[in-house]
């Protein structure tokens, strides 16, 4: 899926000092974006419009043909669609590494259907991407509260691509890791991505230096866009 975002003007109600407008934004389908700017120039402002969690005043932001951004409720397309990682994980501190990973499943009904084309069941598959990405069996059933900080990486990077979501937000997972976590964190998140399975990924961080590890750079400054994909 790609993201068009056209015509977009962003505020919020309680600082109209900052706005974001984006007249034209073209994501393709399979790109890997990063997308990077100074702190408060918009990033998460605007990873949150993409994900249909905060809605423009006027233009739009469509998610492979589908409006994201119009006035009603996102909740489940997001999470047919959509994997976040997020800056600290937000993992669930008191569930199991499995229960965490296979959290995603439950939620979405397209994304379980499509998981179980490669396990038996949410744990089973669980335990898949628990191989593919390093993380011991000793650990599956312990609680994420246990976790190391590489540890829970690893279960963040699962969670948000168990049953194969087409997109991938992400929104600086790497800015509390020292250099050789984030170069663990970026190599174990692309070998997860596998020739079958290609999604579209939008990747936040203020530091511009990750650009090595995408194909593509879009910045944002105050709330402007410029680099890839801005026509
Ligand atoms: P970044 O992720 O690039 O650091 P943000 O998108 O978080 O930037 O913030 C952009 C601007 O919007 C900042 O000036 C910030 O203070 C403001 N802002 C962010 N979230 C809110 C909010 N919920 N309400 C009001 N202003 C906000
Ligand atoms: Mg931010």
């Amino acid at each position: 899926m790609g993201i068009h975002s056209q015509d977009l003007v962003f505020s919020y109600k309680q600082d109209p000092s900052f706005s974001i407008a984006v007249p034209n934004w073209q994501v393709q389908s399979g790109d890997r974006v990063l997308l990077t700017g100074p702190s408060g120039s918009g990033k998460t402002t605007l990873l949150s419009i993409i994900a249909g969690l905060a809605k423009p005043e006027s233009g739009g932001v469509t998610v492979g043909g589908h409006s994201v951004s119009g006035s009603g409720n996102t909740d489940q397309w997001r999470a047919d669609h959509m994997g976040i990682v997020f800056q600290l994980f937000n993992l669930i501190e008191y569930l199991s590494v499995l229960d965490n990973i296979a959290l995603p499943l439950a939620l979405s009904k397209t994304r379980q259907a499509r998981a179980l084309q490669q396990g038996a069941t949410s744990v089973a598959v669980a335990h898949q991407w628990c191989d593919q990405l390093g993380i011991a069996p000793g650990l599956r059933t312990q609680c994420v509260g246990r976790l190391s900080v590489g540890q829970r990486q690893r279960v963040a990077i699962a969670r948000a691509l168990i049953g194969e979501p087409a997109i991938i937000l992400a929104d600086e997972p790497t800015s509390a890791l020292d250099l050789a976590n984030t170069e663990r964190f970026m190599d174990t998140l692309w070998s997860a991505c596998h020739a079958a399975y290609q999604p579209t990924v939008v990747f936040v961080s203020h530091d511009a230096g990750l650009h090595r590890y995408f194909d593509h750079t879009t910045t944002i400054n105050a709330g402007v866009l410029g680099g890839y994909g801005v026509a």
